[in-house]
């Protein structure tokens, strides 16, 4: 056994994970046939809620339709959550739950496909069971046991829109659940609230940078625009496999600004959501323009994703000391449609070694559950840039590969800094089966969490 720093995740779902692992799993299906064989065991539920589907691993390449949900069930709504979070498909019986007789839908979306996509999937989500408080303490404890089995102590988290519930029961299942010793893993809260008045009112009640222990408030988060997968990324030219589409801005330039100056002025730091280059541009305008005023200097302010960041984009980040907090194991899924949905533009596209090299503050994340929470998975891909789910495609820009060294950088130091950890080395550890540092590259991924310890307590035993 070596013993190794416990791992910490810049960004992630907590409660999300938890969530997650109650839905009817779609990471494995790979037809649409299969897809309703599967939900065809589950119709004696009353509703049929799925996620992690991706219609790059089925035979049929598209989205799945209302049409493929009806032959499964017409009266049983059924809501399909792409693993993405921003797609959802839905059967007739959903949407006839749905009234959206007057509602204006974005039009990516369709509704004679039962397709939503960005902002639309909030008029599936409004209608999905709300859970309460117990239940919502339920899927933290579900996500603990997660967390600590692949080795990461330390969060920062965007948890307050997983639900459409008021953000403060969040914080009340959150803290409870410490008090009860349900949870151990440190949660720093991407504060999730894009509406002014909820994001005025959070302000308002103190809660700005608020620190409980274990639990504290951190950055303000945002999603600018929408994934690369989904062809909701908001490009500066069409998609290169759907000219009329360029991808979805969830945000006025002038509300993107209003939100993260509020958050700017206050002293509190802003994680955006950024994966489309003309999504970068955007932000980054946003927070210059933010930062010309408030003139603070030791902020840490952040792009999440950044994957369609280009050089210039580096270089400005690099000037206003924008960070990047970046997940290389989205390649693991995204390897086999960069050149389809970008083309050209792929040699400008996740360059998180140029990131780093330039000296942004890089953070490794899993984004889980889009992706997998394992930081060895995640460090394969870093160092390797192959896919794990295509072991048989080609290396994304083999020459932006991390070294192990500075992997961990990313995944250790770098992420103190955005889950405002105190710089103290941590008493948190892990019990590995092999080192890393003697086993080749490829079998990196492999490497087994054996025991995870927090204060001096074994939390975790395989
Ligand atoms: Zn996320």
């Amino acid at each position: 056994m070596i013993k190794f720093p416990s791992f910490i995740d810049s960004h992630c779902h907590f409660l999300g994970c938890g969530y997650a692992k109650t839905l009817l799993k779609l990471d494995d299906v790979h037809s649409i046939l299969d897809l309703q064989s599967l939900l065809k065991q589950h119709l004696d539920e009353p509703f049929i809620l799925g996620r992690g589907w991706n219609q790059e691993s089925l035979t049929e390449k598209r989205f799945i339709t209302k049409q493929d949900l009806d032959e499964v069930s017409t009266t049983i709504p059924i809501v399909l959550i792409r693993t993405c979070g921003h797609v959802i498909s839905v059967n007739s019986a959903m949407i006839h739950r749905m009234e959206l007789k007057n509602t204006n839908l974005d039009e990516t979306s369709s509704l004679e496909n039962g397709i939503f996509v960005e902002d639309d999937i909030h008029l599936v989500y409004d209608l999905l069971p709300k859970p309460d408080i117990n239940q919502l303490k339920k899927y933290l404890l579900i996500a603990n046991d997660l967390y600590l089995s692949n080795g990461i102590t330390s969060v920062a988290s965007d948890d307050f829109c997983i639900f459409d519930i008021p953000y403060e029961n969040v914080i009340k299942a959150i803290l409870e659940s410490y008090e009860e010793n349900l949870i151990q893993v440190q949660i720093t809260e991407q504060v999730n609230l894009p509406n002014i008045e909820v994001f005025k009112d959070f302000i308002a009640k103190g809660y700005v940078n608020k620190n409980y222990g274990s639990f504290k408030m951190g950055p303000l988060k945002l999603l600018s625009d929408g994934s690369l997968g989904g062809r909701t990324a908001a490009l500066r030219l069409p998609y290169n496999d759907d000219t009329n589409n360029s991808g979805i801005k969830t945000f006025t330039d002038e509300k993107l600004f209003e939100l993260i100056h509020m958050a700017d002025k206050e002293g509190m730091d802003v994680a955006i959501h950024a994966i489309g280059d003309a999504a970068m541009d955007q932000v980054i305008n946003a927070i210059i323009k933010s930062l010309n005023i408030t003139h603070r200097i030791n902020h840490h302010h952040a792009i999440i994703h950044a994957q369609l960041a280009n050089l210039d984009h580096i270089k400005v980040m690099k000037e206003f000391h924008i960070g990047a907090i970046v997940q290389p194991v989205f390649l693991n899924s995204d390897i086999p449609v960069i050149n389809e949905r970008i083309g050209e533009r792929k040699a400008e596209s996740y360059l998180f070694h140029t990131m780093y090299l330039n000296e942004l503050c890089v953070g490794f994340s899993t984004d889980a559950p889009v992706e997998n929470l394992n930081p060895f998975e995640n460090i394969y891909v870093a160092m390797n840039r192959k896919s794990i789910k295509y072991p048989f495609l080609d290396q994304h820009l083999e020459n932006e590969a991390f070294s192990l060294n500075e992997a961990l950088e990313c995944y250790l130091k770098n992420n103190i800094i955005y889950t405002y950890e105190s710089k103290k080395p941590s008493s948190n550890y892990v019990m590995l089966d092999k080192n890393p540092y003697t086993i080749d590259d490829l079998s990196i991924k492999d490497i087994k969490i054996l025991e995870t310890w927090i204060d001096g307590i074994c939390v975790y035993k395989k």
